[in-house]
Protein backbone atom coordinates (compact mmCIF):
# COMPACT_ATOMS: atom_id res chain seq x y z
CA UNK A 1 0.00 0.00 0.00
CA UNK A 2 1.83 3.11 1.42
CA UNK A 3 3.54 3.93 -1.59
CA UNK A 4 0.85 4.81 -3.60
CA UNK A 5 -1.46 6.09 -0.64
CA UNK A 6 1.24 8.34 0.24
CA UNK A 7 1.57 9.97 -3.06
CA UNK A 8 -2.12 10.27 -3.05
CA UNK A 9 -2.36 11.76 0.24
CA UNK A 10 0.95 14.42 -1.01
CA UNK A 11 -1.23 15.30 -3.86
CA UNK A 12 -4.65 15.75 -2.24
CA UNK A 13 -3.46 18.11 0.68
CA UNK A 14 -1.81 20.34 -2.38
CA UNK A 15 -4.90 21.31 -3.94
CA UNK A 16 -6.69 23.69 -1.99
CA UNK A 17 -10.37 22.81 -0.58
CA UNK A 18 -11.66 24.79 2.15
CA UNK A 19 -15.45 23.60 2.33
CA UNK A 20 -17.34 25.83 -0.18
CA UNK A 21 -14.71 25.38 -2.55
CA UNK A 22 -13.90 21.52 -3.65
CA UNK A 23 -14.77 21.38 -6.89
CA UNK A 24 -10.60 21.06 -7.88
CA UNK A 25 -10.06 18.54 -5.53
CA UNK A 26 -13.22 16.68 -6.09
CA UNK A 27 -11.86 16.20 -10.12
CA UNK A 28 -8.75 14.88 -9.10
CA UNK A 29 -10.71 12.13 -7.28
CA UNK A 30 -13.03 11.57 -9.86
CA UNK A 31 -10.46 11.62 -12.66
CA UNK A 32 -8.60 8.67 -10.74
CA UNK A 33 -11.41 6.45 -10.24
CA UNK A 34 -12.95 7.15 -13.92
CA UNK A 35 -9.47 5.73 -15.42
CA UNK A 36 -10.08 2.79 -13.55
CA UNK A 37 -13.16 2.35 -15.10
CA UNK A 38 -15.44 2.99 -11.75
CA UNK A 39 -18.69 4.43 -12.41
CA UNK A 40 -18.76 8.13 -10.38
CA UNK A 41 -21.62 10.47 -9.80
CA UNK A 42 -21.71 14.32 -8.68
CA UNK A 43 -24.24 15.05 -6.37
CA UNK A 44 -25.53 18.52 -6.89
CA UNK A 45 -23.46 19.95 -3.39
CA UNK A 46 -20.58 18.98 -4.99
CA UNK A 47 -19.33 15.30 -3.61
CA UNK A 48 -18.40 12.57 -5.39
CA UNK A 49 -20.15 9.01 -4.85
CA UNK A 50 -18.20 5.83 -6.96
CA UNK A 51 -19.75 3.13 -6.74
CA UNK A 52 -18.43 -0.70 -6.78
CA UNK A 53 -21.21 -3.88 -8.15
CA UNK A 54 -21.56 -6.36 -5.47
CA UNK A 55 -22.62 -9.72 -5.89
CA UNK A 56 -25.98 -8.77 -3.52
CA UNK A 57 -27.46 -5.65 -4.61
CA UNK A 58 -30.26 -5.08 -2.71
CA UNK A 59 -28.20 -4.66 0.30
CA UNK A 60 -25.67 -2.11 -0.05
CA UNK A 61 -22.61 -0.68 1.97
CA UNK A 62 -21.52 2.92 2.16
CA UNK A 63 -17.79 4.03 3.14
CA UNK A 64 -17.33 7.85 3.32
CA UNK A 65 -14.39 10.21 3.45
CA UNK A 66 -14.42 13.65 3.21
CA UNK A 67 -12.03 15.82 1.33
CA UNK A 68 -12.87 19.62 2.46
CA UNK A 69 -11.02 20.93 4.83
CA UNK A 70 -10.48 23.60 7.28
CA UNK A 71 -9.72 27.09 5.87
CA UNK A 72 -10.87 31.27 5.81
CA UNK A 73 -12.71 33.46 3.71
CA UNK A 74 -11.76 37.22 3.65
CA UNK A 75 -14.24 38.95 5.95
CA UNK A 76 -12.71 42.33 5.74
CA UNK A 77 -9.87 44.42 3.74
CA UNK A 78 -8.68 46.85 6.33
CA UNK A 79 -7.53 50.22 5.76
CA UNK A 80 -4.01 48.95 5.82
CA UNK A 81 -4.94 46.59 2.81
CA UNK A 82 -4.06 43.79 5.13
CA UNK A 83 -7.47 41.16 5.18
CA UNK A 84 -9.44 40.37 8.18
CA UNK A 85 -10.78 36.57 8.31
CA UNK A 86 -13.62 34.56 9.23
CA UNK A 87 -12.92 31.02 10.06
CA UNK A 88 -14.49 28.09 8.42
CA UNK A 89 -14.73 24.90 10.41
CA UNK A 90 -13.84 24.22 13.91
CA UNK A 91 -10.51 25.58 15.23
CA UNK A 92 -8.56 28.35 16.97
CA UNK A 93 -6.66 31.36 15.43
CA UNK A 94 -3.50 29.68 17.23
CA UNK A 95 -3.31 27.15 14.84
CA UNK A 96 -2.86 29.62 12.32
CA UNK A 97 -0.71 31.83 13.26
CA UNK A 98 2.01 31.94 11.38
CA UNK A 99 1.13 29.97 8.44
CA UNK A 100 1.64 30.67 4.91
CA UNK A 101 -1.69 31.17 2.66
CA UNK A 102 -3.49 31.48 -0.55
CA UNK A 103 -6.30 33.58 -1.45
CA UNK A 104 -8.22 32.60 -4.16
CA UNK A 105 -9.96 35.71 -6.46
CA UNK A 106 -13.60 35.40 -7.99
CA UNK A 107 -11.30 35.20 -11.68
CA UNK A 108 -9.47 32.05 -10.09
CA UNK A 109 -6.48 33.87 -9.52
CA UNK A 110 -3.90 32.57 -6.36
CA UNK A 111 -2.14 35.50 -4.25
CA UNK A 112 0.29 34.30 -1.48
CA UNK A 113 0.01 35.61 2.23
CA UNK A 114 0.81 35.21 5.69
CA UNK A 115 -1.59 34.85 8.55
CA UNK A 116 0.16 36.78 11.22
CA UNK A 117 -1.02 38.93 14.73
CA UNK A 118 -1.11 42.49 14.20
CA UNK A 119 1.29 43.10 16.72
CA UNK A 120 3.62 40.71 15.79
CA UNK A 121 6.52 42.26 15.72
CA UNK A 122 8.48 42.15 19.36
CA UNK A 123 10.67 45.63 18.12
CA UNK A 124 7.68 47.42 17.72
CA UNK A 125 4.31 45.87 19.93
CA UNK A 126 5.05 45.66 23.85
CA UNK A 127 1.93 42.72 23.89
CA UNK A 128 2.85 40.52 20.91
CA UNK A 129 3.09 37.44 23.25
CA UNK A 130 0.38 37.92 25.51
CA UNK A 131 -2.20 39.71 23.49
CA UNK A 132 -5.13 37.45 22.22
CA UNK A 133 -5.25 35.18 19.25
CA UNK A 134 -8.99 35.76 17.71
CA UNK A 135 -10.21 37.96 14.45
CA UNK A 136 -9.51 41.57 15.20
CA UNK A 137 -5.88 40.90 16.03
CA UNK A 138 -5.42 38.40 13.38
CA UNK A 139 -4.84 39.40 9.43
CA UNK A 140 -3.15 38.54 6.67
CA UNK A 141 -0.34 39.88 4.80
CA UNK A 142 -0.45 40.15 1.47
CA UNK A 143 2.47 39.49 -0.60
CA UNK A 144 2.17 42.40 -2.75
CA UNK A 145 2.93 46.60 -2.45
CA UNK A 146 0.37 46.97 -0.99
CA UNK A 147 -0.94 49.70 1.75
CA UNK A 148 -4.36 50.73 1.48
CA UNK A 149 -7.66 48.87 1.05
CA UNK A 150 -7.75 50.14 -2.45
CA UNK A 151 -4.75 48.86 -3.34
CA UNK A 152 -5.66 45.35 -2.29
CA UNK A 153 -8.96 45.71 -3.76
CA UNK A 154 -7.01 46.67 -7.05
CA UNK A 155 -5.46 43.19 -6.71
CA UNK A 156 -8.71 41.63 -7.21
CA UNK A 157 -9.06 40.49 -3.56
CA UNK A 158 -12.75 41.13 -2.18
CA UNK A 159 -14.63 40.31 1.14
CA UNK A 160 -15.39 36.81 -0.02
CA UNK A 161 -12.32 35.55 -1.59
CA UNK A 162 -11.49 31.69 -0.42
CA UNK A 163 -7.83 31.79 1.92
CA UNK A 164 -6.29 28.18 1.85
CA UNK A 165 -4.04 27.23 4.50
CA UNK A 166 -0.09 25.89 3.05
CA UNK A 167 -0.21 21.99 4.39
CA UNK A 168 3.37 21.77 4.31
CA UNK A 169 3.65 18.33 3.66
CA UNK A 170 6.61 16.49 4.82
CA UNK A 171 7.27 12.50 5.14
CA UNK A 172 9.99 11.49 7.31
CA UNK A 173 12.60 8.86 7.01
CA UNK A 174 11.06 6.94 9.77
CA UNK A 175 7.37 7.27 8.07
CA UNK A 176 5.80 10.10 9.59
CA UNK A 177 3.82 12.19 7.51
CA UNK A 178 3.49 15.70 8.68
CA UNK A 179 1.02 17.51 7.14
CA UNK A 180 -2.48 19.96 7.34
CA UNK A 181 -5.60 18.74 6.13
CA UNK A 182 -4.55 14.43 6.74
CA UNK A 183 -8.15 14.73 8.36
CA UNK A 184 -9.45 13.43 6.14
CA UNK A 185 -7.48 13.61 3.40
CA UNK A 186 -5.56 10.77 4.55
CA UNK A 187 -8.52 8.90 5.05
CA UNK A 188 -9.61 10.15 1.11
CA UNK A 189 -6.47 8.76 -0.09
CA UNK A 190 -6.95 5.37 1.75
CA UNK A 191 -10.30 4.91 0.02
CA UNK A 192 -9.02 5.52 -3.25
CA UNK A 193 -6.03 3.21 -3.10
CA UNK A 194 -8.39 0.45 -2.22
CA UNK A 195 -10.92 1.25 -5.15
CA UNK A 196 -7.93 0.68 -6.93
CA UNK A 197 -6.66 -2.91 -4.81
CA UNK A 198 -10.57 -4.07 -5.52
CA UNK A 199 -10.89 -3.13 -9.37
CA UNK A 200 -7.29 -4.78 -10.39
CA UNK A 201 -7.04 -7.55 -8.02
CA UNK A 202 -10.31 -8.40 -9.40
CA UNK A 203 -11.83 -8.51 -5.49
CA UNK A 204 -15.90 -9.87 -5.45
CA UNK A 205 -17.50 -7.69 -3.10
CA UNK A 206 -20.40 -9.50 -1.40
CA UNK A 207 -22.07 -6.02 -1.98
CA UNK A 208 -22.83 -2.75 -4.05
CA UNK A 209 -20.48 -0.88 -2.13
CA UNK A 210 -20.20 3.28 -2.65
CA UNK A 211 -17.52 5.41 -1.97
CA UNK A 212 -18.88 8.90 -0.74
CA UNK A 213 -16.20 11.82 -1.05
CA UNK A 214 -18.51 14.07 1.05
CA UNK A 215 -17.21 17.64 0.45
CA UNK A 216 -19.08 19.46 3.59
CA UNK A 217 -17.98 17.63 6.47
CA UNK A 218 -15.81 20.12 7.92
CA UNK A 219 -18.95 22.31 8.06
CA UNK A 220 -21.65 19.56 9.78
CA UNK A 221 -23.03 17.75 6.31
CA UNK A 222 -21.13 16.69 3.81
CA UNK A 223 -22.25 12.84 4.15
CA UNK A 224 -25.83 13.25 5.39
CA UNK A 225 -27.54 12.60 1.91
CA UNK A 226 -27.39 10.02 -1.34
CA UNK A 227 -27.55 7.35 1.18
CA UNK A 228 -29.49 4.61 -0.88
CA UNK A 229 -32.46 2.94 0.88
CA UNK A 230 -30.76 -0.15 0.25
CA UNK A 231 -28.03 0.93 2.41
CA UNK A 232 -27.43 -0.77 5.30
CA UNK A 233 -24.09 -0.26 6.40
CA UNK A 234 -22.76 2.94 6.44
CA UNK A 235 -18.88 3.61 7.61
CA UNK A 236 -17.21 6.93 8.39
CA UNK A 237 -13.18 6.76 7.75
CA UNK A 238 -12.40 9.96 9.44
CA UNK A 239 -9.21 10.70 11.58
CA UNK A 240 -9.25 9.22 15.04
CA UNK A 241 -8.23 12.11 17.86
CA UNK A 242 -5.38 12.41 20.13
CA UNK A 243 -4.60 13.97 23.22
CA UNK A 244 -4.80 12.74 27.04
CA UNK A 245 -6.80 10.39 27.75
CA UNK A 246 -6.99 9.27 24.85
CA UNK A 247 -6.32 5.59 23.50
CA UNK A 248 -5.71 6.73 19.93
CA UNK A 249 -2.32 6.83 18.47
CA UNK A 250 -0.08 7.14 15.37
CA UNK A 251 0.64 3.44 14.74
CA UNK A 252 -3.06 1.90 14.83
CA UNK A 253 -6.76 2.49 13.46
CA UNK A 254 -9.01 3.96 16.04
CA UNK A 255 -12.04 2.50 15.97
CA UNK A 256 -14.84 5.29 17.56
CA UNK A 257 -16.72 3.99 20.04
CA UNK A 258 -18.61 6.98 20.99
CA UNK A 259 -18.26 11.18 19.95
CA UNK A 260 -19.92 14.24 20.72
CA UNK A 261 -22.98 12.93 19.03
CA UNK A 262 -23.34 9.80 21.15
CA UNK A 263 -22.47 6.01 20.93
CA UNK A 264 -21.96 4.14 17.15
CA UNK A 265 -23.83 0.88 16.35
CA UNK A 266 -22.40 -1.53 19.13
CA UNK A 267 -23.26 -4.66 16.37
CA UNK A 268 -20.65 -2.67 13.50
CA UNK A 269 -17.94 -1.71 16.37
CA UNK A 270 -17.84 -4.89 17.55
CA UNK A 271 -17.74 -6.41 13.99
CA UNK A 272 -14.64 -4.29 13.32
CA UNK A 273 -12.96 -5.39 16.49
CA UNK A 274 -13.32 -8.99 15.21
CA UNK A 275 -11.88 -8.56 12.28
CA UNK A 276 -9.13 -6.58 13.98
CA UNK A 277 -8.57 -9.53 16.17
CA UNK A 278 -8.73 -12.10 13.65
CA UNK A 279 -6.28 -10.34 11.08
CA UNK A 280 -4.13 -9.04 13.80
CA UNK A 281 -4.99 -5.58 12.72
CA UNK A 282 -3.62 -3.32 15.51
CA UNK A 283 -6.59 -1.29 16.87
CA UNK A 284 -7.54 0.98 19.70
CA UNK A 285 -10.99 1.76 20.86
CA UNK A 286 -11.69 5.25 21.81
CA UNK A 287 -13.82 8.32 22.74
CA UNK A 288 -14.13 11.32 20.99
CA UNK A 289 -15.32 14.25 23.25
CA UNK A 290 -15.75 16.62 21.12
CA UNK A 291 -16.49 15.44 17.68
CA UNK A 292 -18.90 14.82 15.03
CA UNK A 293 -18.52 12.70 11.71
CA UNK A 294 -20.53 12.45 8.79
CA UNK A 295 -21.66 9.10 10.31
CA UNK A 296 -23.76 11.08 12.96
CA UNK A 297 -24.59 13.48 10.66
CA UNK A 298 -26.13 10.71 8.40
CA UNK A 299 -28.13 9.62 11.37
CA UNK A 300 -29.68 12.59 12.59
CA UNK A 301 -30.61 13.65 8.83
CA UNK A 302 -33.07 11.11 9.31
CA UNK A 303 -31.13 8.10 7.42
CA UNK A 304 -32.15 4.26 8.91
CA UNK A 305 -28.34 3.24 8.59
CA UNK A 306 -25.97 0.92 11.09
CA UNK A 307 -23.40 3.26 11.60
CA UNK A 308 -19.87 3.53 12.09
CA UNK A 309 -16.84 5.89 12.52
CA UNK A 310 -12.77 4.40 11.79
CA UNK A 311 -9.94 6.30 10.93
CA UNK A 312 -6.26 6.92 11.31
CA UNK A 313 -4.74 8.50 14.83
CA UNK A 314 -3.81 12.09 13.55
CA UNK A 315 -1.57 14.25 16.55
CA UNK A 316 -2.76 17.80 16.77
CA UNK A 317 -5.71 17.73 15.04
CA UNK A 318 -7.10 21.06 13.25
CA UNK A 319 -4.17 22.62 13.53
CA UNK A 320 0.00 20.55 12.75
CA UNK A 321 -1.05 17.49 12.49
CA UNK A 322 0.65 14.52 12.42
CA UNK A 323 0.62 10.43 11.81
CA UNK A 324 2.57 7.66 10.86
CA UNK A 325 2.36 5.07 8.32
CA UNK A 326 1.60 2.41 10.34
CA UNK A 327 -1.77 3.87 11.39
CA UNK A 328 -2.35 4.04 7.16
CA UNK A 329 -1.52 0.79 6.98
CA UNK A 330 -3.69 -0.69 9.94
CA UNK A 331 -6.49 1.41 8.79
CA UNK A 332 -6.49 0.17 5.09
CA UNK A 333 -6.00 -3.24 6.18
CA UNK A 334 -9.18 -3.17 8.33
CA UNK A 335 -10.96 -1.85 5.31
CA UNK A 336 -10.34 -4.10 3.13
CA UNK A 337 -11.10 -7.11 5.35
CA UNK A 338 -14.65 -5.07 6.09
CA UNK A 339 -15.05 -4.51 2.49
CA UNK A 340 -15.78 -8.74 2.03
CA UNK A 341 -17.47 -8.83 4.89
CA UNK A 342 -21.06 -9.77 6.04
CA UNK A 343 -23.58 -7.56 7.26
CA UNK A 344 -23.93 -7.78 10.77
CA UNK A 345 -27.06 -9.50 11.91
CA UNK A 346 -29.65 -6.38 13.05
ZN1 LIG B 1 -12.48 15.04 9.57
Amino acid sequence: MSNRTVALIKQLVNIPSPSGNTTRVIEFVENYFKELGVDTKRNRKGGLIATLPGEINDQHRMLTAHVDTLGAMVKEIKPNGRLKLDLIGGFRYNAIEGEYCQIETANGEFLTGTILMHQTSVHVYKDAGTAERNQDNMEVRVDAKVDSAEETRALGIEVGDFVSFDPRFEETANGFLKSRHLDDKASVGILMELVRQVVEEQIRLPYTTHFLISNNEEIGYGGNSNITPETVEYLAVDMGAMGDGQSTDEYTVSICVKDASGPYHYGLRKHLVQLAEKNSIGYQLDIYPYYGSDASAAIRSGHDIIHGLIGPGIDSSHAYERTHIDSLEQTEALLKKYLVSKLIKY
